[in-house]
């Protein structure tokens, strides 16, 4: 079967573009168009000359006076905008009758059997360019990617340049890939992080990496994102990633010991590795369970709970080192792990503790701290007695509820 050509089309800067195409009065000058003018509002689209003054979309109004004051500020109209895309898409649909609008300013067009290669599909974009120009408004722009999938070819259309064309084929991909996880279609910033904890940060080592180990990690949704990169074409695209179910960590103890303070030593390490990880992703536990395994092969379990979700690693060591100190162990410990379950999306919904918003931030400000200068250089109260982990510290201690 021969090889599939897509053409992905987004209109540059579109509302604003409509705008100055439909008032003269506006070309060449800032314009914001805002969902309300009121001094609250946002800005949900700028023209290039307002773009260039940093007036991007999320911009307050009031910021976007700041920035440039000769911004023309103009409410949206929607009826406008739709009048416009259903003329452009009606000049794209004289190509191919397989065009999928992707949403008002996007879409996907699948050129027929008749188009040979890239070369012909590129004077087709070319085209469609020019009569856009032609009979819709010069003042109208657009970004074309033409590729194999559905994927690289809305990837060639991000990464052109406005108002340009770029081809992917199976010749150059490699050459495009050398970017950051983010700029790819699919990949969001908590889907870049986990990609990074698996020491993949760009595309080009994503689409090197093992399909079987990206999708033990992430799921199935790990391996589209490999198919995507590698130009395989994929036919469910719009799965969101789903978070990990469980995140944990253990260690086999270098001394096997009954010993409190060793153990609450290793318990700490523990629970501040797997803080660490679960900040990075962005999640919050319900559960958390401690397990020490004896030397004659006995274990003992312990877990416990918070309604409002473990984020900080106080929040679950602070309980589990009174366990541990409070416990009579059965004999020495060769193994302790810990894992973190019912794991959902960090809220910053402050709940019963007033100050949780705070002590989530300082908890990620620590984090940044210990990722930069090395692990332990800012730790916690409870780590105070521990002085071969501890290099400095700063006390931070909280009180968390949690149920049995
Ligand atoms: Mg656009």
């Amino acid at each position: 079967m021969k090889a599939k050509i897509i053409l992905h089309l987004d209109m540059n800067s579109y509302f604003a573009s409509v705008e100055q195409q439909a008032n003269p009065f506006l070309r060449n000058k800032p314009v914001a168009v805002c969902a309300y003018l009121s001094p609250r509002g946002t800005i949900i689209a700028s023209s290039a000359e307002a773009k260039a003054k940093g007036v991007r979309v999320g911009v307050g109004v009031e910021q976007a006076k700041l920035l440039e004051p000769k911004t023309i500020f103009v409410e949206n109209e929607p009826a406008k905008y739709r009048c416009v895309t259903k003329r452009i898409f009606a000049i794209m649909a004289e190509y191919s009758d397989k065009l999928e609008p992707y949403s008002i300013d996007e879409a996907f067009l699948e050129l027929g059997e008749w188009v040979k290669d890239f070369k012909q599909a590129e004077a087709i974009g070319l085209e469609i360019k020019k009569r856009i120009f032609n009979e819709v408004g010069e003042y109208l722009k657009c970004s074309i990617g033409i590729s194999y999938t559905k994927f690289l070819a809305k990837f060639a259309g991000d990464i052109a340049p406005k108002n340009g064309l770029l081809i992917i084929s199976p010749d150059n991909l490699e050459t495009h890939l050398n970017r950051e996880l983010t700029e790819a279609w699919g990949i969001g910033r908590a889907m870049s992080v986990r990609l990074r904890l698996m020491g993949i940060a760009t595309l080009a080592e994503l689409k090197a990496a093992d399909p079987i180990i990206l999708k033990r990690w992430l799921g199935i949704y790990g391996y589209y994102l490999w198919c995507n990169v590698n130009g395989r074409e994929i036919t469910v695209i719009n799965r969101g990633a789903r978070p990990p179910k469980s995140i944990g960590h253990s260690y086999c103890l270098a001394k096997r010991t009954r010993e409190k303070n060793y153990l609450r030593t290793v318990l700490a390490k523990l629970c501040e590795k797997t803080g660490r990880r679960l900040r990075n992703l962005e999640l919050e536990g319900k559960s958390a369970t401690l397990y020490l395994q004896y030397m004659n092969g006995g274990h003992l379990t312990k877990t416990i709970h918070a309604a409002d979700g473990f984020f900080t690693t106080q929040e679950f060591l602070a309980p589990l080192y009174d366990f541990i100190t409070d416990q009579e162990l059965e004999g020495a410990v060769r193994m302790m792990a810990l894992t973190l379950t019912k794991l959902s999306p960090v809220t910053e919904q402050l709940g019963l503790f007033k100050n949780r918003l705070k002590i989530k931030n300082a908890s990620r400000a620590m984090d940044k701290i210990n990722n930069r200068f090395g692990e332990y250089t800012v730790t916690s109260g409870l780590l105070f007695d521990t002085e071969h982990i501890a290099r400095d510290r700063v006390g931070f201690r909280k009180t968390v509820s949690f149920e049995e």
